[in-house]
């Protein structure tokens, strides 16, 4: 019953994220994301993100991978979902909402893929994850162009918090809520600090301590599913601070889902939390 409460706030909270489509909308009006990483055998974090993004609902998502062949072994997987390299999709000019980073690497292609995102996703919601926040912190120009952007989400998980602020993993899990804000501050982004007990930090100030969610999700392919759940929400236009809090709220809740209704912690795959997240979702609105 605790849970149901829990539950109900939170659809409150969010009042965006869980409203009825529409009944003359079209996929055009959910909106389009790109996700943008996976580099040679990392094609399966991309993947990941954007099935997640068409679970929780957006018109179309693209992956674009960094690399100069198409992955063709892993596009059965999900046919929905469309594929281009990363170069081809910085191309185009109908996106809403991207997302970088999943599988991206840290070689010199990576860095002038992310360089090219900041500059096309412009004015448009940016969600940078993984190595994409690894390649930030280490690179003057990205951060100034990072810095100026303005509708940005970072989602690093603690030591990639650390490399941001230049500090050892332990001083952020030792203050995750300065290291959230300092983030927040510094890089002018919603800040989601990522871990039990994920934090979400707006650069005015606002904070959320999101209590869903359970060690299940310590699992290869988990921040992916956060990352294209929350560019998902983007997508469809919930502001940056509502996407991140609601998509870490339904990213946990999807694990406690399946905790609760014979999976259990042990051997959950990052691949089962969307249509969880859906499900919870879709019974909410
Ligand atoms: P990543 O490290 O990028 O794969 O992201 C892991 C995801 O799983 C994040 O959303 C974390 O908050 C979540 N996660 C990992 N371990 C735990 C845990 N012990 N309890 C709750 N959430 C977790
Ligand atoms: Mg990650």
């Amino acid at each position: 019953a605790s849970d149901e409460m829990r539950y109900f706030q939170t659809a409150r909270q969010f009042p965006d994220v869980f409203a009825p489509r529409d009944a003359d909308s079209h996929k055009g009006s959910h909106g389009t994301l790109a996700v943008i990483g996976g580099a040679a055998g990392m094609s399966g974090a991309v993947i990941l993100a954007a099935t997640a993004a068409m679970y929780l609902g957006c018109g179309k998502t693209w992956a674009g991978f960094c690399q100069t062949q198409l992955p063709f072994a892993v596009i059965p997987e999900r046919p929905e979902i469309m594929l281009a390299t990363a170069a081809q999709l910085l191309q185009r000019n109908d996106i809403s909402a991207y997302a970088a980073g999943c599988g991206l690497g840290l070689d010199d292609d990576a860095r002038a893929v992310l360089h090219s995102v900041l500059q096309r996703a412009a004015g448009k919601p940016l969600l940078l994850d993984a190595d994409a926040l690894t390649l930030l912190a280490a690179t003057p120009e990205l951060r100034a162009a990072a810095q100026a952007h303005g509708r940005l989400v970072l989602t690093p998980h603690p030591a990639e918090a650390a490399r941001l602020l230049g500090i050892e993993t332990a001083a952020v899990q030792a203050d995750r809520v300065s290291a959230t804000q300092s983030i927040s501050r510094t890089f002018r982004a919603v800040t989601v600090l990522k871990g039990r007990n994920t934090l979400v930090a707006d650069p005015d100030g606002t904070r959320y301590t999101n209590i869903s969610g359970n060690p299940g999700l310590a699992t290869a392919g988990s921040g992916d599913v956060l990352s294209g759940i929350i560019g998902s929400l983007m997508a469809q236009g919930i502001p940056p601070a509502q996407a991140a809090c609601a998509g870490v709220w339904l990213h946990g809740a999807a694990a406690d889902l399946l905790r609760d209704n014979g999976i259990g912690e042990t051997g959950m795959l990052a691949g089962e939390l969307a249509p969880a997240a859906r499900w919870l979702r879709n019974r909410m609105i």
